[in-house]
C-alpha cells in the first residue's frame, strides 16, 4: 500500500533525479489533478492509501513529465491573467510575461467599446483575457494556424466569452481598422536551440528567421494600415530586439513609441500609436 505522501515523496525524486524544474510543486500538481483534489487539499490527505486506480494514470504523468513534456501539456490547462485555458501542442503555452502585456494594455486610454485584434492569437489567452476583462470590447482573434484557431474557439467557448476568429496570414484575411492591435508574434531565431519543453510548442509560433525579426518586419507597416486614428499597437519581443522595433516602428511614423519592461527588467513590450 502506498499513502499520499510516499508518492509525492518517491514522484518528486524521480523528478529531481531527471533534472525537472521545482520538482515536489510539479509532483503535487500532477497528484492534484489526477485525484481531482486542490492542491492544498493533498497536505491534509497525507495519509490517505492510494488504489492501483489511482496510481496508474499518475505513473504516466510523471512518465511523460520525466521525458520533458511540459507540464501544462499534461494537465491540459494553464492559468493566465487569473482565468483557466485549455493547453495542448496546437499553440504556444502561454508564458507569464504575457499576462504583463495584459496588464500594461488595460492601462491604455482605450475608447468606450474598443475594437480590438489580437493578432498571432494561438490558444486566446490575450484576446479573451482583454475581452474578459473589458466586456464591452469587439474583439478579434485571428492566426495563421487552424489549429491553434480550435484551440482559441475551445478556450473562447470555455470561458463563454463572444469574439470573433479569423484565420489570416497576417492581415490578408482582415479588413477592419482597429483601436487597438495586439500581438504575441513568433520572434526567436531560428538559429537559437530552445530547451527540450520549449521543443513542445509549434515552431511557427516561436521562430520567425535569422534574427528573430522577419513577421515584425512584416507586421509594422501593415498594422499601420488597420489601425483607427490614434489607434495602438502593442508587441512582446525577445529579449535583444527592443532597439531594432523601436526603429521600425519609428521608420513608419509611429507615434509615442516606447517599449515597457517586464517583471526581470528585459524591454519587451514596445506600445506605439497611429500617427494619424
Ligand atoms: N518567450 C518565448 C520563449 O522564449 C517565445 C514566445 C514567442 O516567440 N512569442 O520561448
Amino acid at each position: 500500500m502506498t499513502t499520499l505522501l510516499e508518492t509525492l515523496t518517491k514522484g518528486t525524486a524521480y523528478l529531481e533525479n531527471k533534472g525537472v524544474d521545482s520538482p515536489r510543486l510539479t509532483m503535487e500538481l500532477m497528484v492534484a489533478h489526477s485525484l481531482k483534489m486542490q492542491r492544498m487539499q493533498l497536505y491534509l490527505e497525507f495519509e490517505r492509501p492510494l488504489t492501483d486506480e489511482e496510481l496508474a494514470p499518475l505513473r504516466a504523468m510523471l512518465k511523460r513529465r520525466g521525458e520533458r513534456e511540459p507540464l501544462q501539456h499534461i494537465l491540459g490547462s494553464v492559468e493566465f491573467y487569473r482565468r483557466d485555458f485549455i493547453c495542448d501542442a496546437r499553440a504556444l503555452i502561454p508564458r507569464p510575461e504575457t499576462e504583463e502585456l495584459v496588464a500594461h494594455i488595460l492601462k491604455l486610454k482605450l475608447p468606450e467599446n474598443p475594437k480590438i485584434l489580437d493578432l498571432c492569437t494561438g490558444s486566446g489567452v490575450i484576446g479573451l483575457s482583454l475581452k474578459g476583462e473589458l466586456p464591452s470590447a469587439q474583439v478579434t482573434l485571428a492566426d495563421i494556424s487552424s489549429e491553434a484557431l480550435a484551440l482559441a474557439q475551445e478556450n473562447t467557448n470555455e470561458l463563454q466569452l463572444e469574439v470573433e476568429i479569423i484565420e489570416s496570414d497576417l492581415f490578408q484575411n482582415i479588413d477592419a481598422a482597429y483601436d487597438l492591435i495586439v500581438c504575441n508574434p513568433p520572434y526567436v531565431s531560428s538559429n537559437f536551440s530552445v530547451e527540450a519543453e520549449v521543443a513542445h510548442d509549434p515552431g511557427i509560433a516561436l521562430f520567425s528567421g535569422e534574427d528573430g525579426l522577419d513577421f515584425i518586419r512584416d507586421f509594422v507597416p501593415q498594422a499601420l494600415t488597420h489601425l483607427k486614428p490614434s489607434g495602438y499597437v502593442a508587441l512582446e519581443i525577445g529579449f535583444d530586439q527592443a532597439e531594432a522595433v523601436s526603429a521600425l516602428l519609428r521608420q513608419e511614423n509611429y507615434t509615442h513609441v516606447e517599449v515597457k519592461s517586464d517583471m526581470e527588467g528585459v524591454p519587451r513590450f514596445p506600445i506605439a500609436r497611429n500617427p494619424l
